[in-house]
């Protein structure tokens, strides 16, 4: 906030310059000096207490904590990549010529893309695709109505819910911790510029972008390449839920013994949480021991070697401990593939 300042008034006084008395008197310019040395004053005075005996003293203080906080943050970045293959088919190389003899243009068929998530159709599969998207997303992307999709899908939702959850845990923890601090200084930091003082005290920046969710096109091009449509479907949280149930009715459909089992939905993560009393079945560190912990929800018999999602097999961790699991588990397959 202060750079935004101190780089506007030294913007004012250059245009002042270039152009002299075009909008600042003799008092506005003392007035914008005094800003800009006020800043000044206050930037090297930050400098000198971020590096005072006093400050490093503060900041050795919570530096487990901040080790802590900045592992799950690393940890939320992991669950936020959980990529969605269900569908990752190679369908080979080609080129594309327009070998007309006429100078068509075909400015739409030239802006297609290709894509394994573009699929190009009629206009009418498109206003299908419109009408039932997880029908056509089924059908034409040519994803499995199986136990298997169902339960990837369960665990992208799973590790998305996680790393939202995650994200709000982790600024409120990092808040607390900056507001216990109890120098008077440090709280003014916080007021003027959190973020600054959370760099200060070696907290890893957390990234607010979202998740990038995979989405799906069915796109109609004209003959004539002069006119599209184009169906999106984002399988956002909200929506994966909604797909998660159609597969899930879909395989019960199909009286698979497996289809029978409850759907790992929000309403069943937090059934198995409040079962568990919020207590990691590892570690047994509680929401009450640490209210801002991450509780995730595990597999006790990963899905990778047969697990299903039963609330017999399913159990409260601990962040920490869920990922030291995930870490082990992958390290595991690695040596396996070896
Ligand atoms: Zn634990």
């Amino acid at each position: 906030m202060l750079r935004i300042v101190l780089g506007f008034v030294v913007f004012a006084i250059i245009l002042d310059a270039v152009h002299p008395g075009l909008f600042l008197s003799i008092e506005g310019k003392i007035g914008l000096c005094l800003i800009v040395l006020s800043i000044l004053a206050w930037e090297m005075y930050s400098f000198w207490y971020f590096h005072n005996d006093k400050f490093l003293k503060l900041k050795s203080g919570i530096e487990d904590h901040a080790i802590d906080c900045n592992n799950l943050n690393r940890h939320i970045e992991q669950l936020k990549r959980t990529r969605l293959d269900i569908n990752s088919y190679d369908y080979g190389l080609s080129d594309r010529y327009d070998t007309s003899r006429y100078n068509f243009k075909r400015n739409e068929w030239a802006r297609t893309k290709r894509d394994d998530k573009i699929h190009h159709c009629s206009a009418s599969v498109c206003k299908a695709a419109n009408d039932q998207p997880f029908k056509y997303l089924c059908k034409y992307f040519d994803i499995d109505v199986s136990e298997e999709t169902l339960s990837h899908l369960e665990n992208a939702l799973n590790n998305y819910l996680a790393a939202y959850q995650g994200k709000v845990l982790l600024e409120q923890e990092r808040d607390r911790l900056m507001q216990s601090l109890t120098d008077p200084l440090p709280s003014l930091f916080y007021k003027l510029s959190k973020n600054r003082l959370a760099k200060e005290l070696g907290f890893e920046p957390v990234r607010l972008v979202d998740i990038n969710f995979q989405t799906y096109k069915f796109q109609y091009v004209s003959s004539g390449g002069n006119s599209s449509y184009e169906v999106s479907i984002m399988l956002n949280m909200e929506n994966l839920e909604k797909f998660i149930k159609y597969l899930g009715d879909k395989i019960r459909f199909k009286n698979s013994a497996k289809g029978q089992r409850a759907l790992m939905t929000p309403l069943l993560r937090e059934k198995i949480k409040k079962r568990d009393k919020n207590t990691c079945q590892q570690c047994g560190v509680s929401v009450g021991d640490e209210p801002n912990l991450l509780i995730e929800i595990d597999h006790i018999i990963p899905i990778s070697k047969g697990g299903t999602t039963t609330e017999d097999n399913l159990q409260a961790l601990c962040w920490r401990c869920n990922r030291t699991k995930g870490a082990a588990l992958s390290q595991a397959k690695i040596s396996a593939c070896e």
